[in-house]
Parts: structure tokens; C-alpha cells; sequence
């Protein structure tokens, strides 16, 4: 199938592309890395009178540090992410979920923003960003708004964008020394979207100081932090004290459906393998 016929323009500023976008109205549509929109034109799913592409936009590049947060450019694409030097020195965890995001010719397009504005329930990088605290920077016809990576992901391909707002930057602070991180999915083959997936970012040692943030994809229609497993954790004398108990907080964290990769049951056996797996690893790495 081909996708319906629409105009397109480079934007060449962000301000061109937000008053694009509004003049547009509902017939307006980003694209950045085209990875997903592409398919869905094609597949005529949307049909969009005017694509407005940002994927040139200064506004949405680089990748910088100061002393206490990283910044990364909306438009920065999965092959820059996975190569990024402080990325790896700061990101660990966004390096080793971000290898897991489809092929190699799709992560040298596919962006970190669009793949957050598409906000697929088992894509990897939105759950990372819970885990490590992001905030997103959001501009629009009103201005500036910064929203917690905890309330950006509203459900099954919906976030808490505006239809004229742009995802320009995601700044995620600096991990406190010793942090520990731990990245897992259970997919069929690689390079497909997770049937269940684990992002954890830990730091501290004692349980008065222990803060763990598990979040999960793939089990159900938006990335879940796992609240009530995560404070059996932290309560615990160790990690795997905590196990058994985390392990059954996750019927009460996690609700899955039935689909056709799996059913609600097997979803909810996978995440406590992956809650296991995840502990043993950052066990692993403590004593390391
Ligand atoms: C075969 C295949 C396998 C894939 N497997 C995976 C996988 O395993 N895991 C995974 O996470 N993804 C997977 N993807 C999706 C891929 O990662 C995309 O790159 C990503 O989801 C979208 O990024 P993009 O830059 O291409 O966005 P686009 O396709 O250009 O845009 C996606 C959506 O985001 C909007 N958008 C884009 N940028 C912005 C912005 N800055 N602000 C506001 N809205 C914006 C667009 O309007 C559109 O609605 C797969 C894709 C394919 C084709």
C-alpha cells in the first residue's frame, strides 16, 4: 500500500516548524526519523495533509553535561546514543537498552524523541527514561513545559504532548557514584519489540539509603514503575531478601493483557523472571 498524497517542508527553526505546525491544525504532522510515521502512512493509518520535518533542527541536537544533569537533543538519533562517550560515562543504562531498539539501518534514523512521542508499550527507551528520573522539554504556542518522564507516557501511543507541541530536549541527572543499572527484554527474535522488558536503575546500599526504581515494558499499555515491588526492596534487608516479596508486589504493580505475542498470565511470569534476573545481575555488579 502507499501512503495517501501529502505536502511536505524542512523546517528550518523550530520556531518555523511550531507556527507550521499550528497554522496546520489537525492535517499537521511531524516527522523526525520517519521509522514509525513512515510505516503508518504507508500502511494508511494516518493521513496527514502536511509533514513537517524537524529532523534538521539545531534546536533538537547535541548531547551535553553539566555538573549535575545530562541533556539530550530530542533529535538525537538511537546511533548517536549508542556511540555517545557521555553517554556511556553517564547513561550506562540508556547504552544498553538502546542496542535493543530494532536494526541497525532503523537506529541510524529513529530518533530519542520521536521514538518517546510515539510512546509504544513495549519500546525500551521511555521506560529507561522513568527509571533515571527524566524530565522532558516541551515547547508549544504557549511556551515551555517540563514534565516528569513518570507523567509524560499517558497510554497505548499517547503522551501528554499537545498535537502543537514540540519534544525539543531530555535532561536526566547524573546518577550518584556506585549506581548500579540493569537492562533486560524477552523478545522472540532480536530486533523485535519486547514481549516483556525490565529497566532498573538502583543506587545505594544500605536500606536506609537504598532507592530502586524498577520500571517495566511490554507488560502492559505504557511503561510501569513497579512502586510496590520496588519498596519491598527497599525495605528488605538485601535484594534477595526482598525477592519473594517483590516478586508477588508486581500482582498488584503490573495489569496485563492478553494479545497475541502472550497471554495476561505468561506476561506476569515473565516480569518476576526478569525482577529476578534484574536482582542477581545488580547483585552481581555490587559485588563486582
Ligand atoms: C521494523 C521496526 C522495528 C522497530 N523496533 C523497535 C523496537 O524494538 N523498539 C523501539 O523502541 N522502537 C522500534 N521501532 C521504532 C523506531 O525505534 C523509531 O525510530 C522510533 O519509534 C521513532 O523515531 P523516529 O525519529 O523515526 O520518529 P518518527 O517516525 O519520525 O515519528 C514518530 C512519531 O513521533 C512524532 N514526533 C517525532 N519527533 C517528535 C518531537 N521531537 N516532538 C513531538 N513529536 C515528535 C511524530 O509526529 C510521530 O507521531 C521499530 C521500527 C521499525 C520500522
Amino acid at each position: 500500500m502507499k501512503a495517501y498524497a501529502f505536502d511536505y517542508v524542512r523546517a528550518a527553526t523550530l520556531d518555523e516548524a511550531l507556527a507550521l505546525l499550528e497554522r496546520a491544525g489537525d492535517g499537521g504532522k511531524l516527522v523526525a526519523g520517519g521509522q514509525s510515521l513512515v510505516p503508518a502512512l504507508n500502511l494508511r493509518l494516518l493521513a496527514p495533509q502536511l509533514l513537517i520535518d524537524i529532523a534538521h533542527l539545531p534546536e533538537l541536537r547535541g548531547i551535553t553535561c553539566d555538573d549535575t544533569t545530562i541533556h539530550l537533543g530530542a533529535g538525537t538519533r538511537h546511533v548517536e546514543l549508542a556511540n555517545s562517550p557521555l553517554v556511556a560515562e553517564h547513561l550506562p543504562l540508556l547504552q544498553m537498552a538502546v542496542r535493543h531498539v530494532a536494526h541497525a539501518a532503523i537506529r541510524n534514523r529513529g530518533t530519542l524523541g520521536g521514538n518517546l512521542a510515539h510512546a509504544d508499550p513495549a519500546s525500551e527507551l521511555p521506560a529507561c527514561m522513568i527509571a533515571l528520573e527524566a524530565v522532558m522539554l516541551v515547547v508549544g504556542p504557549g511556551g515551555e513545559r517540563r514534565i516528569d518522564a513518570a507523567d509524560f507516557f499517558k497510554g497505548l501511543y499517547e503522551t501528554a504532548l499537545g498535537p502543537d507541541e514540540i519534544l525539543v530536549r531530555i535532561s536526566i541527572p547524573r546518577s550518584p557514584a556506585g549506581a548500579r543499572f540493569h537492562f533486560n527484554e524477552l523478545a522472540r527474535r532480536a530486533g523485535d519489540y519486547a514481549m516483556a522488558g525490565l529497566a532498573i536503575a538502583m543506587h545505594g546500599n544500605s536500606p536506609q539509603d537504598m532507592r530502586i526504581r524498577p520500571v517495566f515494558f511490554g507488560i502492559g499499555d505504557r511503561p510501569v514503575l513497579a512502586r510496590q515491588a520496588a519498596l519491598c526492596l527497599e525495605q528488605a534487608a538485601s535484594l534477595q531478601d526482598g525477592l519473594a516479596a517483590a516478586q508477588q508486589a508486581l500482582l498488584g504493580d503490573l495489569d496485563p493483557q492478553d494479545d497475541l505475542q502472550a497471554d495476561a498470565g505468561t506476561r506476569m511470569q515473565l516480569a518476576q523472571v526478569l525482577l529476578k534476573r534484574g536482582l542477581a545481575d545488580l547483585v552481581a555488579q555490587g559485588r563486582g
